[in-house]
């Protein structure tokens, strides 16, 4: 008892407070996930308890059987959640229920000020989930206390700025959490109301819910069911609990391994990406167990990076029960669950690529660029992950495999082409491609910036080697592509470039490293491309921008011959006099600044370009 202390009044933090206006305030149709949330909190507790009686069994004794109870009173209007968890000090108290803002305060209340204004649904997976608990009370009391610990707490508020803590009477460890439940919420008082909302929201708590004497929950962890015996619903439903998500598994993966370390894993996709994809601070979100005791969720050793994206459970009973966190990094055992599991997920996102490609599309626009991550982090499975693999090409609309790309090879073609940079618009309308277009040669357009680091690792797929389009020579004169063949009259027609790229290079000076006339352009009358063995234009640029590289490298000017620009600056460049001829200096400025331009960069010299670009728009007007 701490009949010696007296209560204290504290105000919510801001942005605490604003989240309580809205959601106390919110007219909300689907008030009833209060319960999930509040359910939900009593099992993380009961959780977190079982866990830390791992280290510390004084903290059970004589109390083992966790469970979470419920009640309603209609005379006074009280619906209780409570349960024999972890409980609460004052501290605790004080910091989660009210003057510090979690992270997701904030997300949370921007996600609201977004789309759906009433879709206060997901209220749990920004971590505020507590709270839901003001869309049916005008007041909640939660009286707890802490396992191991003596003292008893009565936490109080009307959710209108400001809540009290005060010492309290409870005989023994956990929470009770009583919600004073508003006039217009007394559905909620309904017997048949509670059940249903457990049974819809909460089955798969693994923990018995008692109401009246009845346990409303299977009370089974779901993951220990026999994967036929779990629905749909109870998946969505455990997913949405476990993970904090609102989303449907788009992929559902729950298998028994046995061997010599045996393991359950319960593991999701989520359909849409979750906010916390890039988020270099991010937790794991794949659960560990260990003979049904929660472990850990920030298990980084559990699943290599590129599988971040999961959602779900591992539960091992090989694995020892007090192994701590920083020991499983090391563990061989969780290594080997660790492969299993990569080689496994990799062949269930196949089995859906094959079967369903264009419902693999929405998952690969999700996670793709992720799952390209595992290229150049897990070499041992580098082959598998290239054929899950998936690209938008000039092939056509849909995405192409590699393997489907390797299939449509021109004769004669040696390569697989790739184009990258950081807008797939742009790429897409790129000169560089117009040579490989007017051949039928497929190019592969790499708009993800992940795209130019794994292409440092991966050389090769099916023994093709990747090539970069805008790097070195275009080849493009050995295949055998769709165009009619071009006529030797033709490209004896082709002017001799020497005397223009001679001016030119004169001109340009070290602004370029060659210029050279062009295989690959049909339409543009220039572009730039690095030369063999220096570094890809796109990647330049990327490191570039992340400070990881200062200046740059001349590049290659390609200049079109069959272009009538090229043409007809060949002949004024072969002109007696052509030394001192202006419009040609400033057209071989033009030129390289065009390049830059179409490549989406701006000319060297803004200023210098719009002045020669007036003085020749003037000549020609
Ligand atoms: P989340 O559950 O995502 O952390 P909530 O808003 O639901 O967010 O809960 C906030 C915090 O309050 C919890 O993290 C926990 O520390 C504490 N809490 C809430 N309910 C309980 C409970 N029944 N027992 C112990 N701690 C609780
Ligand atoms: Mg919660």
């Amino acid at each position: 008892m701490n009949d010696t202390a007296t209560k204290e009044v504290f105000s919510f933090q801001t942005e605490v407070g604003r989240l309580l206006d809205i959601v106390a305030g919110s007219l909300y149709s689907n008030r009833e996930i209060f319960l999930r949330e509040l359910v939900s909190n009593a099992s993380d507790a009961c959780d977190k308890l079982r866990h830390a009686a791992l280290t510390t069994p004084s903290l059970v004794e004589g109390n083992q059987e966790f469970q979470i109870s419920l009640n309603v009173d209609k005379k006074a209007k009280t619906i209780t959640i409570a349960d024999n968890g972890i409980g609460m000090n004052h501290d605790d108290l004080l910091e989660t229920l009210g003057t510090i803002a979690k992270s997701g305060t904030g997300a949370f209340l921007d996600q609201l000020g977004k789309g759906d204004k009433n879709d206060l649904s997901l209220i749990g997976q920004f971590g505020v989930g507590f709270y839901s608990a003001f869309m049916v009370a005008d007041s909640v009391e939660v009286t707890t206390r802490k396992a191991g610990e003596e003292g008893a707490w009565l936490w109080s508020s009307d959710g209108k700025g400001e809540f009290s803590i005060e010492p309290a009477n409870r005989d023994e460890r956990g929470t009770t959490v009583v919600l004073h439940t508003k006039k217009d919420a007394k559905e909620f008082l309904e017997e048949t109301r509670i059940r249903h909302i457990v049974k819809t929201y909460s089955d798969h708590i693994g923990f018995p819910v008692l109401f009246k004497d009845e346990t409303l929950n299977a009370a089974s962890a779901i993951w220990t069911r026999p994967p036929k015996d779990v629905s749909t619903e109870q998946h969505t439903e455990f997913y949405h609990h476990s993970a904090h998500a609102f989303d449907e598994p788009w992929l559902t993966i729950h298998n028994r391994v046995e061997g010599l370390v045996s393991y359950t894993n319960l593991l999701y996709v989520p359909s849409s990406q979750p906010l916390d994809l890039f988020d270099p601070e991010r937790k794991g979100h794949v659960k560990l167990y260990v003979n049904r005791v929660f472990i850990t969720e920030d298990t980084k050793g559990l699943l290599p990076n590129f599988l971040r994206f999961l959602r779900g459970v591992v539960d091992s009973e090989d694995l020892s029960l007090n192994i701590s966190r920083e020991m499983l990094q090391t563990d061989p055992k969780l290594a080997k669950i660790r492969s299993g599991l990569t080689k496994k997920v990799i062949s269930e996102l196949k089995k859906k690529a094959t079967k369903n490609p264009e419902d693999y599309v929405s998952f690969w626009k999700n996670f793709g660029a992720v799952v390209k991550e595992g290229l150049v982090e897990e070499v041992g499975v580098r082959d598998k992950i290239l054929e899950i693999c998936r690209f938008t090409s000039t092939h056509g609309d849909e995405l192409t495999s590699l393997q489907e790309y390797v299939d449509r090879l021109k004769d004669k073609q040696e390569a697989i082409y790739y184009i990258a940079g950081d807008d797939a618009a742009k790429i897409a309308h790129s000169p560089h491609l117009e040579g490989f277009r007017a051949k039928g040669v497929e190019v592969l357009l790499l708009s993800d910036s992940v795209d130019e680091f794994w292409m440092q690792h991966v050389t090769e797929f099916d023994g093709k080697p990747f090539k970069s389009i805008t790097r070195g020579a275009a080849d493009l004169d050995a295949i055998e592509g769709d165009e009619p063949k071009k006529d030797k009259k033709d490209e004896a027609d082709t002017p001799a470039l020497d005397g223009l790229i001679a001016a030119i290079k004169l001109e340009l000076g070290d602004l370029v490293k060659d210029v050279r006339p062009s295989k690959r352009l049909t339409e543009s009358p220039v572009c730039l491309i690095a030369d063999e063995g220096d570094m890809d234009v796109n990647l330049e640029r990327l490191l570039q921008r992340h400070g990881q590289l200062q200046g740059g490298t001349p590049r290659v000017l390609e200049l079109n011959p069959d272009h009538s620009i090229v043409r007809k600056l060949v002949e004024r460049a072969d002109l007696e006099g052509a030394g001192s001829d202006a419009l040609l200096k400033d057209a071989a400025h033009l030129l390289l600044d065009q390049a830059r331009i179409a490549d989406g960069e701006v000319p060297s010299d803004p200023a210098e370009f719009a002045r020669r670009l007036s003085s020749v728009m003037e000549q020609a007007l």
